[in-house]
């Protein structure tokens, strides 16, 4: 049986198109204020209801398109295990694995995503498509010159988040590359 490849999967940007244009919820998405952890840590002391929640748009039909996927789902995002209290629950998707990161925002000297490497690390030579709103030409560069199999990367307009063809778009890969869910 095929190994699944792994599905690399941000928050911010393809889950929650955050800077979707005009600022409204975008159609399907429903409307999220939520206190994560790493925002509540950034003011010390303060009672948690007198911090201001982020905004966030979520589709609670991109869990289902998702889990139809041929691959293994993993988070790979900032809110890291909120992902899973937090998140999950929002979009239909069950508790899934998550990278943790050992640092988080933090420019590289080389231009690259911080996320990258640890994610070529954590992925250990296995398949896998990273899903981000965020990366560029140079982290698919490193990660094709340091990623032992096949790996893809997917920009997402945080504009737009995940649409039907980009799920096409990964279940085409999926098939073509390591013959998965074909
Ligand atoms: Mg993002």
């Amino acid at each position: 049986m095929t190994e699944l490849p792994l599905l690399l999967l941000d928050v911010d940007g393809p889950l929650n198109p955050y800077a979707a244009v005009p600022q409204e919820q975008p159609a399907g998405y429903r409307t999220h204020h939520l206190r994560p952890d790493f925002r509540l840590n950034r003011f010390p002391g303060r009672p948690a209801e007198e911090v201001e929640p982020l905004r966030l748009w979520l589709n609670p039909g991109h869990g289902p398109e998702l889990l139809g996927l041929p691959f293994e789902l993993v988070w790979a995002t900032a809110w890291q295990h909120e992902a899973n209290s937090l998140i999950a629950p929002l979009v239909g998707l069950p508790e899934l694995p998550y990278v943790p990161w050992p640092r988080i925002d933090q420019e590289e000297p080389d231009g690259l995503h911080w996320k990258t490497r640890v994610l070529v690390e954590w992925a250990a030579g296995r398949p896998f498509v990273w899903v981000d709103d965020e990366l560029g030409p140079q982290d698919t560069e490193w990660i094709a010159a340091h990623h032992p199999g096949p790996a893809a990367t997917f920009r997402i307009d945080p504009r737009i988040g995940l649409r039907a063809e980009d799920f096409a778009t990964l279940r085409g890969w999926a098939r073509a590359e390591v013959g998965a869910g074909a």
